[in-house]
Formats: C-alpha cells, structure tokens, sequence
C-alpha cells in the first residue's frame, strides 16, 4: 500500500530544516536559515507579553483581531498610498507560508498553471504541487538575476491563471524594477491573470531601494494579492503573523481555505504585531540599516577570500559562486563546508527546476550579530582563504 499521497510525493524535508540540524549537530555557524540570532524590538515583544497578561488567549477571529488588520490596512496606506477595507480586504494567516497556501488552495485549480520566478522559495514548489497547479519558470539567470520580459511572455500559455511573483527575491536578492514590475503588469493586463505577490522583505532593501508593491500598479489592484509578513520585517520569524492584502472576493476565497487549514493564527501576537506596524518609520530604518551593515560586512568578507560574491539589493540573503575556490558543484561544496570550516550554507540548486541554472551557486544568511559575522569569515578564510 502506497501510504503517501502524490500531492506531497518528492517534496521531502525542507532545505532549511535540513541544514539547521546539520548546524546543530556539528557545531557549526548557521548561515543557512534566514532567521536573525538576536529578539526584535523589546518594545514590540513587551506588547506579546502584555496581551498573554491581559485576557488575548482564545481564538481571534478568522480574518484577524480587527486591531491588527486596522494596522495593516494603515502601513499600506502609510507606505505605498493604497488603503485595504480592513474588514473585507485584509485577511491574518500564520506566517506568509499560510498566505501563499491559501491562495493556491483557494484561487487556482488542478490543471491551472501558475508562473513563478525561478530560483524559487520552496513552499512554492510544495503549494503548487498540493493545489494539483503546474508550475512554469521564469529564471532569474546570475549574475544580474534580472527579469527577462521575454522570457515572462514566454511563460504565459492559455493554461496560466497566476502569476506568483516575490521580490525582495529570496534566494538571489533582486529587487524589481519599476519597469520590470511594469512588464509584470502588462502580462497580468493582458492575460488577465490573478497575481500573488510576495513581499515579506518589503523593508529589507538597500542602498536606497525602493520596494514598489505590484498592487500599486494602474489596473493591478482589483487582481492582486499582496502577501507580507511580521517575521523578516521586525526580527521575530518565529511569531509567524502574516497577511493578505486584496479584493475582497479574491480574499474570502483565500478565508475559505485558510479556515481549514488553521482557522485563526497566534491571538496574542496579533495586538503586538498591530502596535509594530504602528511604531514610526524611524524604527523599520534602524533595522534596515543594522542588516546592510551586515550585509557588506558579510560580502566583502566573502569576496576578500575569493568567492565571487552577488551584492543583493534586499532580504537576509547574499549569494556566491563558489567556482573561484576550485568547486564546481553547491551542493558538493555545502556538504562539506561544516566539516571543513564550522559554517552552514545552503545550496542554491534546491530552488531549481533545472540544477545546472544554479550549480555552483550558494547562499548566506547575513541577519546575524556581527560577532558570529566576524567569526563565521573567519572561519571560512582558515579553510579557502
Ligand atoms: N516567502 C519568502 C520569500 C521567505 O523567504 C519566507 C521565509 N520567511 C517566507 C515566505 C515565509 O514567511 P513566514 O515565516 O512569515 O511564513
Ligand atoms: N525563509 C527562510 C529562508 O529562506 C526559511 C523559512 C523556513 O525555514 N521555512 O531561509
């Protein structure tokens, strides 16, 4: 008897589970997972605290404490000058992973194709899978990991009903352009497609970047979902509240879906994370800012021992080719990196349809204290450098 459903036949062990026990077991340093290795605000976590004390411990209601999608629907209009109807337009979901589950589950059928930019976060890839959707690759190619409009059009068959589209981009850190976003649109307009979009790094750009929300875009927001997160944004990933910002059947549809898998999502962290969302914009630019240092502390470092490093213009995330150092293949390199220098990395190869798009490819996680940073670099230049 076959005691496993081909719905999540071949999706396995997540990479990230994967390489954080090996992190565990060998002692070594973990910039694998994206998670930060320090609390968030205390300010924010003394919220939590509070609400535990003081009676926030039933379930919330399936949408979201009102408090909570009242503070989304004002970072929205706070941010990028759209207002979500916090009643009907917004939607809480534990984590982004639960937002990305529901619209799959509750916007697309067996059959439908849904388009999604290739390396891709993998419970993309499981989602799909589980809606019984196809997916078609649009790949982000190193070193520019820019977006090919062609290869956009060229993705979209009469089958294709959404377009799945993150940015800041996990794995490689791009950041869509406004006229990368622009032809993200256009194809939308044109084919009349759903659009999901991904954008729990909406925060965590650099050097000035912008992060534009496609809902933004003339015509995009009467199709387009807009799925963030509390976890990257304020340094607490293990709170997992997130949301869903869109119109409002789209939305109920998704309810309808993450009523079943969830119901309601963390009471208490709710008002805490209403209060974040609240807190002056001064607040998102300090973290901002601590991540980019550390950014440029971790890719400069990398680059003086000979990686060739890709800069990323947002998320936790820099990506290297490890060619330089004599290795051909990321996962091979990855394998050996705990034994050989104390650190975990992650291979970018699991994010491919196509291994040989990302082969000698590799990321670090660079939202870590800048000790562990120094200590990580150090590492790694006794056994390559
Ligand atoms: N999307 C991307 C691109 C991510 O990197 C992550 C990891 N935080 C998620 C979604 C999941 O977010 P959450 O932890 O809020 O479910
Ligand atoms: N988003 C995190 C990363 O890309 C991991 C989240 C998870 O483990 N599912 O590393």
């Amino acid at each position: 008897m076959q005691r496993r459903a081909q719905r999540v036949t071949g999706l396995g062990t997540t990479i990230f589970a994967e390489m954080s026990e090996l992190a565990l077991r060998t002692g070594a340093i973990n910039l694998g997972q994206g998670f930060p290795d320090t609390d968030g605000p205390s300010e924010i976590l003394e919220q939590a605290v509070d609400a535990l004390r003081t009676g926030h411990n039933q379930y919330a209601p399936g949408r979201g404490v009102p408090e909570l999608r009242q503070a989304i629907s004002g970072h929205q209009r706070t941010h990028y000058g759209i207002e979500p109807d916090p009643d009907r337009e917004v939607l809480v979901t534990t984590g982004a992973t639960e937002a990305i589950a529901a619209a799959l589950l509750g916007l697309v059928d067996p059959g439908d194709e849904v388009v999604a930019l290739e390396p891709y976060y993998d419970s993309y890839v499981a989602c799909i899978q589980m809606a019984g959707a196809v997916r078609r690759p649009v790949l982000l190619r190193a070193p520019g990991f820019r977006l090919d409009p062609d290869e956009l059009r060229a993705a979209v068959t009469p089958r294709t009903r959404m377009l799945l589209v993150n940015s800041p981009h996990n794995p490689t850190g791009t950041v869509l352009t406004p006229a990368e976003l622009a032809v993200v649109a256009e194809v939308a307009l044109e084919h009349d497609l759903l659009v999901v979009t991904d954008e729990v790094y909406e925060h965590l750009t650099f050097d000035q970047r912008a992060h534009v929300p496609l809902a933004t875009l003339p015509g995009m927001a009467e199709r387009t979902v807009t799925c963030s997160s509390a976890g990257k944004t304020f340094s607490v990933t293990g709170w997992k509240v997130g949301w869903a910002c869109g119109p409002a059947d789209l939305i109920a549809s998704m309810l309808t879906a993450k009523q079943f898998l969830t119901y309601t999502s963390g009471a208490p962290l709710q008002p805490a994370v209403a209060y974040a969302l609240r807190l002056p914009a001064s607040v998102l630019d300090d973290l901002r800012e601590d991540l980019e240092n550390k950014r440029d502390l971790l890719c400069d470092g990398l680059t003086s021992i000979g990686f060739d490093v890709y800069v990323p213009e947002g998320t936790y995330f820099a990506t290297t080719d490890v060619r330089p150092l004599g290795y051909a293949d990321g996962v091979e390199f990855c394998r050996e990196l705990p034994t050989r220098a104390g650190v975990v990395a992650i291979p970018h190869q699991v994010f491919y349809d196509d291994p040989d798009a990302g082969r000698s490819l590799v990321r670090w996680a660079f939202c870590k204290r800048e000790d562990v940073l120094h200590e990580a670099l150090g590492r790694l230049r006794r056994a390559y450098g």
